[in-house]
């Protein structure tokens, strides 16, 4: 399966708005339904991921060597399943923003990996959305 390339990130844009872009490119103008599924959102985008058995690292993401190879991400297996779902939106934010070799150390203050961790939490709790989820609605 050859790369898929995209292009939705754009020099000097927030994390909050490469979210955006994501949902916008997958759900349109509708609500995205919740919760949002990052692990097919990593497949949709050509991603191959597999869960591997990290000591010091939450993930790590491979960028394809050429046209024809595809982008490989490794999530931690002895995470639980919130941490996994938040560290594969944020392998997907390396994915589609800085095409590099990353290994993401846990709890890095690193400028990158401080992006994707916004990145991730925008993505799985966009405004769009919760913004409608009103305090009290639920009792
Ligand atoms: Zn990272």
């Amino acid at each position: 399966m050859a790369d898929k390339q995209n292009h939705l990130y754009c020099s000097g844009m927030t994390p909050e708005k490469l979210a955006e872009k994501v949902l916008e490119d997958k759900y349109g103008e509708k609500m995205p339904s919740i919760p949002i599924n990052p692990f097919k959102l990593m497949r949709d985008y050509g991603i191959v991921y597999q869960f591997m058995g990290f000591k010091d690292l939450e993930g790590v993401y491979l960028v394809p060597e050429d046209a024809m190879d595809v982008a490989v991400v490794g999530i931690n297996y002895k995470r639980n399943i919130t941490r996994q779902r938040y560290t594969a939106a944020h392998e997907l934010c390396h994915h589609l923003k800085d095409r590099q070799n990353e290994a993401c150390p846990i709890g890095s203050k690193d400028e990158i990996e401080k992006f994707a961790e916004k990145f991730a939490a925008e993505l799985l709790m966009p405004k769009k959305v919760f913004l409608f989820c009103r305090p009290g609605i639920y009792g």
